[in-house]
């Protein structure tokens, strides 16, 4: 599928019910819950807006673990 973020083709590792996994060549590799993917609040972000949360994702997330967009990252915005 397109990467949540960039719009760029990304692979897609694994999906689950709750969270979509992708690489994309620019934005490297993340989660996405599928509430968001849902949420018409993501495509109605600009592309800048996606990245600072997918870069306030990589900021939280765990050592070793993939960054994941979650619905309260978009609070914000
Ligand atoms: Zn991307």
């Amino acid at each position: 599928m397109n990467c949540l973020v960039c719009g760029a083709n990304a692979e897609t590792i694994e999906t689950t019910v709750e969270v979509v996994s992708l690489v994309c060549p620019r934005c490297g590799e993340y989660d996405a819950s599928r509430s968001v993917i849902a949420a018409g609040q993501w495509r109605q972000l600009e592309p800048k807006q996606r990245r600072d949360i997918l870069d306030k994702a990589k900021c939280s997330a765990p050592l070793g673990a993939l960054p994941s967009i979650r619905p309260y990252l978009l609070a914000r915005y």
